[in-house]
């Protein structure tokens, strides 16, 4: 059941004028920000704490703020969750997906970027993730969100770590 976000009338399914207020709601992406972090060969993954898809491998990564940079928050993520500062490589493509939370399916426009460690040590988020591995780039694990298993089998994911690292 969908309500206005303006004056909580019904609204029905988005996109939707409000019948009692006028407001037009539509259902927009979210965008999030994801780093494959490369090195020899593997990508920094995270065993997933939180819901949806706990325990499963995960790439570090989260929702943009209001008016962040996609990448800009590709960056800070990667610092809450691992503690680390990466530089960001060749962007790795735009995926739609979908993300379960508080009972609703959000659509999600989903963004990478290849990336690697620049600056400190890996020191994980207990919340975000608990514990961390270096996974081959050749066979990946099937990962917590399906857009991340097409990126990781992408040519040129699989093969960053070797112009990216000398
Ligand atoms: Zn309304």
């Amino acid at each position: 059941m969908r309500h206005c976000p303006r004056c909580g009338a019904q609204t029905g399914d988005l996109p939707a004028v409000c019948p009692a207020c006028g407001y037009a709601a539509f259902l927009n992406p979210r965008p999030t920000a994801t780093v494959v972090i490369v090195r020899d060969g593997h990508f920094l993954a995270i065993l997933r704490s939180l819901e949806p898809r706990a325990g499963w491998w995960d790439l570090p990564g989260g929702f943009c703020d209001g008016f962040e940079h996609p990448a800009d928050a590709a960056v800070r993520e990667a610092r809450e969750e691992l503690g680390v500062t990466v530089e960001l490589g060749e962007f790795a493509g735009m995926y739609i997906g979908s993300y379960d939370f508080q009972g609703e399916r959000l659509p999600v426009l989903e963004c990478f970027w290849i990336a690697t460690i620049t600056g400190g040590e890996i020191t994980l988020d207990p919340l975000e993730g608990s514990e961390y591995a270096w996974l081959p780039l050749s066979d990946p694990p099937e990962m917590a969100f399906p857009n991340q298993d097409v990126v990781l089998r992408d040519p040129l994911v699989r093969g960053s770590s070797v112009r990216l690292v000398p």
